[in-house]
């Protein structure tokens, strides 16, 4: 194995390949003609990043063309989901732009279902549109490999490089070849972390037999919050991690069943539940209850409140929408084209949707940007839409200069989903095209010490390995180094025990977050004793690391917040309600790169919409 260095001096580097870094790659493209644009991905982009497997719908498309719905409507749908809380300019932004993008994947070929009466692309609700998704990714992919001037696959990115000559200014960033072991330098003048969200940071319902499967994809190892975070990017809303109401065992999503298939949810006995958790929900976040639709950590509320009670399991009605041979043949595609192992797990129970209503579950937490809830960096917003607490020159600029975001990178952005990571893709990279022309010919200065240290660290594992693995007293277990898969269970039982996971019903106060992040800070120095048998559990390595920075940000902004905003996704046993006069605000945290300390702060939350 080598550990040659290979250099690539660029004007845009995209981090990741996922739906934000091919929307980046291919607009970067458009405005900077005559710049260089490189793509660094971990894996390779025609079957990376959440959208791997493809998609049945594409979950955020207004419909403007023919008056369905406005940027607007979708700003009010996303704050009112999020009980009050997003970054309204930056989902406005995204909202005004998405039907383009959208527009374009048909162009390249993708196929839509189309409503036989009207031509319009089918409604599975108000914001979704029903596709043939297998091939989504690739799709998108083979746009992004066309703009850009070199995509590097199998690319782990492990830091970002600062430029020594201007305080906090990005300089690029360092990784190895997953496959080759090469170590790549890339020094540019900006780059667009677009590196996905975090699974595996929360211990999984699936472990054991199951252990794997989650629901957000399994390689998102939160790399967009960490690179951002070892760069002294601030972040915000890092509390509000996610929870979904899914199907048992293989996390088959529910939208389309609900949606389209127009199934419905009920206890062990028969008996719709929602209504009788409504008096509770109000005392605790009064009037958010009557918001329509309910928000969603509000039905998982009721959802958690009914298993507690001993009323489960839930389960969703199919038994009368699969009589329908249409809607049955829906049903089912909806998993082969998107989630196969749900109905690999059907199968395996003998679990029939037309005889047997199948069993829900709520989720682990995850943490994105991008779903139905909005953590991630604290980016500038457009010129011509934000206040000035929101605004720094440049739109989806983060707070260290030329370094930007799109998709679960940026925090505030609620409900963008797919189209709208894509859309921000292209919003980041077309401001990048103007920092990096507004720099005429600055240069960056990225020492040899700079890189030549953190060469030094990316491959600390290789070495501890090599010399502890004389030590092995049983099997795998050595004194001196920790395996990558030991720590990373370790993460997740702090963070599921002490961080609100799902072993104590989401539930955690200020003492169990104290001491959790004292383990986690502890799991900092431990972790500098991972050991990598070989280049796979090496990026294993790296993306734990990435995982436990993530989550330190998690806690730390859970601890910071001293309410229960979002009851379903989580609880302030210590603040068990709601509250508006003192934090109808938005959580700002940094984590000096240096002194490694944090620290925190309220931005406030502006609404620009009515
Ligand atoms: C199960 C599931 C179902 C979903 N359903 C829908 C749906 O029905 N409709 C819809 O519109 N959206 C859906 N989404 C949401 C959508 O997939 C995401 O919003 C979108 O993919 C986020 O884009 P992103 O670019 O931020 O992340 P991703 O698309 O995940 O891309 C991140 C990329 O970064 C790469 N990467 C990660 N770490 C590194 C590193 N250290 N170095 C280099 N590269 C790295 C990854 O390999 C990946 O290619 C779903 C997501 C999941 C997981």
């Amino acid at each position: 194995m080598g550990t040659k260095t290979v250099y690539e001096d660029c004007d845009i580097l995209v981090v990741g390949g996922g739906m934000g870094g091919t929307g980046a790659a291919y607009e970067a493209r458009y405005w900077g003609r005559d710049m260089k644009v490189i793509v660094a991905e971990k894996a390779n982009i025609d079957r990376s990043g959440a959208v791997a497997q493809g998609l049945y719908a594409i979950n955020c498309y207004m419909g403007t063309q023919w008056g369905e719905n406005n940027p607007e409507d979708h700003v009010r749908y996303a704050r009112n989901d999020l009980m009050g809380m997003v970054r309204e300019d930056l989902a406005f932004d995204m909202a005004r732009h998405v039907d383009s993008a959208v527009h374009k994947f048909e162009d390249w070929g993708l196929p839509f279902m189309k409503d036989a009466e009207t031509g319009r692309y089918l409604r599975e609700g108000k914001w979704q549109i029903m596709i043939h998704g297998e091939s989504y990714k690739p799709i998108v992919a083979d746009a992004a490999r066309k703009s850009a001037d070199k995509i590097y696959n199998r690319i782990m990115v492990t830091h970002l490089l600062m430029d020594e000559s201007k305080d906090n200014r990005v300089g690029g960033a360092v990784g190895f070849n997953c496959r080759t072991g090469d170590f790549h330098v890339f020094r540019a003048r900006s780059v667009i972390v677009a590196a996905g969200g975090a699974s595996h940071i929360f211990k999984p319902r699936s472990t054991g037999e199951g252990m794997g499967r989650t629901w957000y994809a399994p390689w998102s190892s939160g790399s967009a919050y960490a690179l951002s975070i070892q760069a002294g990017a601030k972040m915000t809303q890092m509390e509000n991690r996610i929870v979904l109401c899914r199907f048992k065992d293989g996390y088959g999503p529910v939208g389309a069943y609900f949606l389209h298939l127009k199934t419905y949810t009920q206890n062990a006995y028969g008996n719709e539940y929602e209504s009788t958790w409504y008096e509770d929900t109000k005392a605790m976040v009064g009037e958010y209850i009557d918001h329509h639709p309910t928000p969603t950590c509000l039905r998982n509320h009721a959802f958690i409140q009914e298993m507690k009670a001993g009323r489960g399991p839930i389960y969703m009605v199919t038994k009368e929408a699969f009589q329908d041979p249409h809607l049955e043949e829906v049903g089912w595609e909806n998993f082969l084209g998107m989630t196969v192992s749900q109905a690999v797990v059907w199968a395996s129970q003998d679990i029939d949707p037309k005889y047997t209503n199948p069993e829900l579950t709520t989720s682990e937490p995850y943490v994105m940007g991008s779903h139905a809830t909005c953590s991630g960096a604290w980016c500038s917003g457009p010129e011509d839409l934000s206040p000035e607490e929101y605004f720094w020159g440049y739109n989806r600029m983060m707070t260290v200069d030329g370094l930007f975001g799109a998709g679960d990178a940026v925090g505030g952005t609620a409900h963008a989903f797919s189209s709208g990571s894509f859309t921000e893709g292209r919003l980041a990279a077309k401001a990048a095209v103007k920092y990096v022309n507004d720099l005429k010919d600055e240069k960056n200065n990225v020492t040899d010490k700079q890189v030549d240290d953190l060469k030094k660290t990316i491959y600390q594992p290789l070495d501890n390995y090599k010399v502890g693995r004389n030590e092995i007293v049983a099997g795998t277990v050595s004194p001196s180094y920790l395996l990558p898969i030991q720590g990373l269970q370790r993460l997740e039982k702090v963070m599921d025990e002490y961080v609100g996971g799902i072993s104590v019903n989401y539930m955690t106060n200020d003492k169990m977050l104290e001491r959790g992040i004292e383990l986690l800070d502890t799991m900092e120095e431990d972790f500098e004793h991972l050991g990598a048998e070989d280049l796979h559990q090496l990026m294993r390595a790296w993306e734990l690391k990435h995982r436990l920075l993530a989550s330190q940000s998690v806690a730390q902004h859970t601890l910071f917040r001293e309410e229960t905003r979002w009851p379903g996704y989580y609880y302030r046993g210590d603040h068990m309600k709601l509250d508006d006069e003192n934090w109808h605000c938005l959580t700002l945290s940094r984590r000096d790169p240096e002194t490694r300390k944090w620290t925190m702060e309220k931005a406030p939350v502006y609404h620009l919409v009515d």
